[in-house]
């Protein structure tokens, strides 16, 4: 079984390495969110396995080198942005949509329908990770 697990951990590193060249060559700047690896594989948030062996952190590192050797750079927004809450249309804190089974909302304040919680998240981080470089 040893082995298996190495054949299945090599196409993983495979598959994130083919994907990370993929996004570096299409894009300069990437903004993402600097998770906590341990909370989020205690907490068995979204795919435990993948977190536990550090899956994303891992994809992160060589994504960070191959934007740098092409003058980009990776941004990384801190873990405590709210992403999730904001309305990445006006700005409206939303601390009810904590919860992550809740996967579309509308913003009270403007009435935008974000109809994709991790889009709408996804817009935040860009918005933040720009911010963040030009301050
Ligand atoms: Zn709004």
């Amino acid at each position: 079984t040893a082995k298996i697990h190495r054949h299945i951990a090599n196409q993983r590193k495979d598959f994130l390495q083919k994907k990370s060249t993929e996004i570096a060559n299409q894009y300069s700047f990437v903004c993402v969110e600097d998770l906590n690896m341990k909370a989020m594989a205690n907490r068995g948030f979204g795919n435990g396995k993948a977190t536990l062996d550090n899956g994303y952190g891992m994809f992160l590192t060589m994504l960070d080198y191959k934007l740098r050797d092409r003058g980009g750079q990776l941004i990384k927004v801190g873990r405590f942005f709210p992403s999730s809450q904001l309305c990445s249309h006006c700005g409206f804190k939303n601390p009810l949509v904590k919860n992550l089974s809740i996967r579309h909302w509308d913003c009270p304040n403007c009435g935008k329908i974000h109809i994709d919680r991790d889009v709408n998240a996804a817009k935040n981080i860009k918005k933040e990770g720009l911010r963040s470089l030009t301050a």
